[in-house]
């Protein structure tokens, strides 16, 4: 049998040492039930300090704003509330997420509302004093008017653009344009209606600056946004207004994978199976968006780059460092000069190595009787644990049930299909066949890492009245694991000890 095809997770401490107490994680899931999320408060603030390493480095101003969507816990929310309010902001995208960031201890002067907003969103947000990033000149409209009718505060808005050009020169026509269309933002060519518009305004709005959000982790296009934007804000100086705050969004991405030439024969093999060289690697031989054509490959992998060679802090630090195409300096002098803030709005990679979600195995089999590779079905569903929806493939940890870490070995790793609880074909936890060092057992728990950025809560529905996951904090303390419901979780200590 060729070696067996694994793509071993990043696991960096302390979620290391937690994966590592297999009884500890057995007993939760014994008490609480399966799916379970488990996430590390702890670690949101470490990756916090990164972020804010690398700012200290470029000795730039602003604020990290958390990017609340990527996970709806209150633990992390809460964690981040009391860390210093000069560093740390959130992006919050709906009403909810407002309400839950002023439940949680944001003050509105730290809150950045962003994302299609309804009329109370936008009230709570002006009446807050929330920064509100202007998704559109109709939003700016339907503010203002809120904003006269109410007899609200004077807002502060940042302008959120998109349809950046990309430099031109020789070969390359003018038009191009670099980022891909969004549904979010006031394109750049129409920069002079927005300057008009926040001139028009102004007594209601204060514009404070520019942002934009690329979902993307190519660096090529931030590169440009944001020499753009610095651009784009002496522009907006030269016509009078004041602008000092660049938010340049997220998406600074995650390392999933600790292996990168994993990694790499991972995906040659896919390319292998889908051109008919090798067995299907996959459900169905599903293609993750590649195709035979004739012998040819065609088409594209929409799958994450799982392994990366920097993420979240250092492609921060990787982007400030970089020139801009126009001006050929260094970004962060660019802001440097201008005096200009730099806000950063990362979720995902802000809860890096936050969490977990654990399922236990509920039934193994064969496919065909007695041959044909096996099933694994979870005690859980697709939506619980969605890593596959975001393109993000990474073994899960199996924990075995009952006796010491020894047993995770066997005879030899198997490949099995890893299957969810509804009812329904398309119920695959994964359609890519995942190797194990061993074939589970009824009773194993699997640990899907990392799952604390959209993976965990996102997508998880109550489909065939099946509960949706219970969310536990977890904290070291003297050398042993203490949990506690997510909605429990306060970032101080009771005098007994324990996490609230
Ligand atoms: C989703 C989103 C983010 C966070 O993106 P990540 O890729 O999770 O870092 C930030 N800002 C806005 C406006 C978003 O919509």
């Amino acid at each position: 049998m060729e070696a067996p095809l694994y793509l071993r997770p990043r696991v960096e401490p302390p979620l290391g040492a937690l994966l590592d107490d297999g009884p500890f994680l057995h007993s939760l899931v014994a008490a609480l039930g399966s799916p379970l999320n488990v996430l590390l408060p702890q670690t949101i603030a470490e990756n916090l300090a990164r972020f804010r390493a690398v700012y200290r480095s470029h000795h730039l101003t602003g604020r990290v704003f958390f990017a609340h969507k990527a996970n709806r816990s209150s633990a992390l929310v809460r964690r981040l509330a009391a860390e210093d309010p000069a560093a740390v902001g959130i992006d919050v995208a709906s009403l909810g997420e407002l309400r839950h960031a002023l439940g949680s201890g944001f003050t509105g002067d730290r809150i950045m509302a962003t994302g299609p907003k309804n009329p109370e969103f936008l009230w709570l947000a002006a009446r807050v004093g929330a920064t509100v990033a202007l998704d559109s000149l109709g939003e700016l409209e339907q503010l203002a008017g809120l904003v006269r009718t109410y007899g609200l505060p004077r807002v502060d808005v940042l302008a959120r653009l998109s349809g950046f050009e990309a430099a031109t020169g020789p070969g390359r026509p003018a038009t191009r344009v670099l980022s891909r269309r969004s549904r979010f933002g006031v394109p750049v060519r129409e920069a002079g209606e927005l300057w008009q518009a926040l001139e028009r305004h102004q007594d209601a709005v204060e514009p404070t600056g520019l942002a934009y959000h690329l979902d993307t982790t190519g660096a090529e296009e931030k590169i440009r946004a944001l020499e753009q934007c610095v651009l784009l804000m002496d522009e907006a100086r030269s016509r009078g207004l004041s602008p000092r705050a660049l938010d340049i969004g997220g998406g600074f991405g995650v390392g999933y994978l600790a292996d990168a030439a994993q990694w790499e024969r991972w995906t040659t093999a896919l390319n292998e199976a889908v051109l008919g060289i090798r067995p299907p690697l996959t459900w169905g031989g599903h293609g993750y968006g590649l195709r035979n054509e004739g012998g040819t490959l065609r088409g594209a992998a929409a799958l994450y780059p799982a392994h990366r060679g920097s993420a979240g802090p250092g492609y921060l630090d990787g982007l400030l460092s970089a020139s801009g195409p126009v001006l050929g300096r260094p970004l962060s002098t660019l802001l440097l000069e201008h005096l200009h803030d730099l806000h950063v709005e990362p979720g995902r990679s802000l809860v890096d190595q936050c969490g977990l979600t654990l399922a236990r195995v509920a039934e193994v089999r064969r496919l065909d009787a007695d041959h044909g590779p096996y099933l694994v079905r979870l005690e859980m569903n697709a939506g619980d644990m969605s890593l596959e929806e975001h393109g993000v493939l990474v073994d899960p940890v199996l924990l075995p049930h009952g006796a010491g870490a020894d047993t995770a070995r066997g005879p030899e790793p198997v490949g099995v299909h890893l299957v969810g609880n509804l009812c329904l074909e398309a119920d695959l936890i994964t359609r890519r066949l995942v190797h194990l060092p061993r074939l589970p057992r009824v009773g194993d728990v699997l640990a899907f890492v990392n799952t604390a950025g959209y993976a965990m809560d996102f997508r998880a529905t109550r489909a065939q009245r099946r509960p949706v996951a219970r969310t536990v904090a977890v904290e070291r303390t003297e050398g042993s694991w203490r949990w506690c419901p997510d909605e429990d979780y306060w970032p101080i200590t009771h005098p007994e000890g324990a996490p609230s």
